[in-house]
């Protein structure tokens, strides 16, 4: 169902509260709170532009980390609005409270055109409740919702959900950012009718983290293309040797049974011929959970099945070579978790060589190339390339979520059109 667009709102004079995902990485420096990476602030300037020409008088809300209902010094979003009024080239108030007669005298003094960043909600217990009151309260700050926060849409809190459903409650709308439009445009809509071929591929450390995805894309891809340690199931369901890689055992059948729908609805399912392996070297260390930590050396390729006593860490390279040749092909790509231990340069080729024949495959054939949030657009950018693609997803959980079908509370809470 299409939402309403933040394009369509007539907000000149009133008071939007927008949920973005400032939930940024920090690190103290000298003393003082510095923000490491500053995509996710970036990625809201087009909406909160959008919204500043149309006259809106605009609050911000997000959350910063796992203050757990407490506030938390560290954990304050005031460096969020210094940054961001300096890549904005406009001043950004903030106040220091969510809800409350100050957030609410801070909203009110708002000029048409004015941005205020709230402090963290979840400083407030009541935003991961989902609570009613505290939905209310937040409600009481504006006349219109908007959602730029997809990476937060798959949870039902007060600011992505309960705020919503109580300003459509009072007669006010709710409607989807220019960045959640995107995601629900390249994650829904492209995918329900997508251009063939439509070649899917899955990495990732489980089946069972994937299953429901492979699940739901068997309905629509033309070829599945399998990676990443979830690749070592499916060999040991058929009876392959595995040696120490990771298993899980108790999802043989489940993979079994994606390959036999697979079969069923003639969707070519592809399996790595070839991987890379190493010994495991004691460093005598232990974990956090107190278990020996072993180290990846020598690193080979091998064919078939995995020796006694050695680990995978990625896909060969006669694989990665028979999935740039198919993904060459494809007119509409999705790619979801990293073909190997990609944060080890060791084991990155494989996912190096996806990457790469995806940008291949938009820049020369035109093709669609959506990768569907967490670890693989974090492999993408590392590889330079995250620009080089038609879309990456801002949405890790949420994005594996939707991709499964599952309704969204923070989407379903926004207005139908
Ligand atoms: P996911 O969150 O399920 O997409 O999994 C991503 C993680 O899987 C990354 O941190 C990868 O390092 C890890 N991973 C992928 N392939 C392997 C492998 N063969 N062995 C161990 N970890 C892997």
């Amino acid at each position: 169902m299409a939402k309403l667009s933040v394009r369509n709102l007539e907000v000149t004079g009133k008071r939007v509260l927008m949920r973005v995902d400032y939930n940024v990485p920090m690190e103290e420096k000298a003393g003082a709170m510095v923000i490491n990476d500053v995509t996710r602030i970036r990625e809201t300037l087009q909406t909160i532009r959008l919204l500043q020409s149309k006259g809106a008088r605009l609050i911000l809300a997000a959350h910063l980390g796992r203050p757990d209902g407490k506030r938390e010094p560290s954990m304050s979003l005031q460096p969020v609005a210094d940054k961001l009024a300096e890549l904005l080239g406009s001043p950004v108030k903030f106040v220091d409270e969510t809800v409350g007669e100050k957030a609410e005298a801070a909203a009110n003094a708002l000029a048409n055109g004015e941005v205020l960043l709230l402090e963290n909600v979840r400083f407030q217990a009541e935003e991961e409740a989902n609570d009613p009151v505290f939905s209310a309260r937040l409600a009481r700050l504006a006349d219109v919702y908007v959602n730029d926060a997809f990476g937060a849409a798959h949870r039902a809190h007060a600011s992505t959900c309960g705020v919503a459903r109580i300003l459509r409650a009072w007669g006010g709308q709710a409607a989807a950012g220019l960045l959640m439009e995107r995601e629900l445009k390249f994650l829904g809509d492209e995918l329900e009718t997508p251009a063939r071929p439509f070649v899917v591929i899955l990495g990732g450390a489980k089946v069972s983290d994937k299953i429901k995805v492979i699940d739901r894309l068997l309905e629509k891809a033309d070829t599945v293309l399998i990676g990443g340690a979830m690749a070592y199931t499916f060999k040991l369901a058929h009876g392959g040797k595995t040696g120490k890689s990771l298993v899980e055992k108790d999802h043989t059948g489940t993979a079994l049974a994606a390959e036999a729908k697979a079969a069923k609805r003639g969707v070519q399912f592809l399996l790595p011929t070839d991987t890379v392996v190493a010994d495991l070297k004691d460093t005598g260390k232990l974990n956090k959970k107190g278990k020996p930590v072993f180290e990846p050396i020598n690193p080979r390729v091998v064919e078939g099945d995995i020796p006694d006593g050695t680990e995978g860490f990625d896909i060969g390279p006669a694989t990665a070579a028979t999935y740039a040749k198919v993904i060459a092909g494809a007119k509409t790509v999705l790619w979801n978790g990293p073909m190997g231990m990609f944060e080890d340069a060791r084991f990155a080729a494989g996912t190096q060589a996806v990457a790469q024949a995806l940008v291949a495959a938009t820049q020369t054939s035109g093709a669609k190339s959506i990768i569907g949030g967490g670890d693989s657009v974090k492999a993408i950018n590392k590889a330079g390339l995250g620009d080089k693609v038609t879309f990456a997803s801002t949405g890790g959980g949420a994005s594996l979520e939707f991709l499964e079908g599952i309704p969204l509370p923070g989407v379903s809470a926004l207005n139908d059109v």
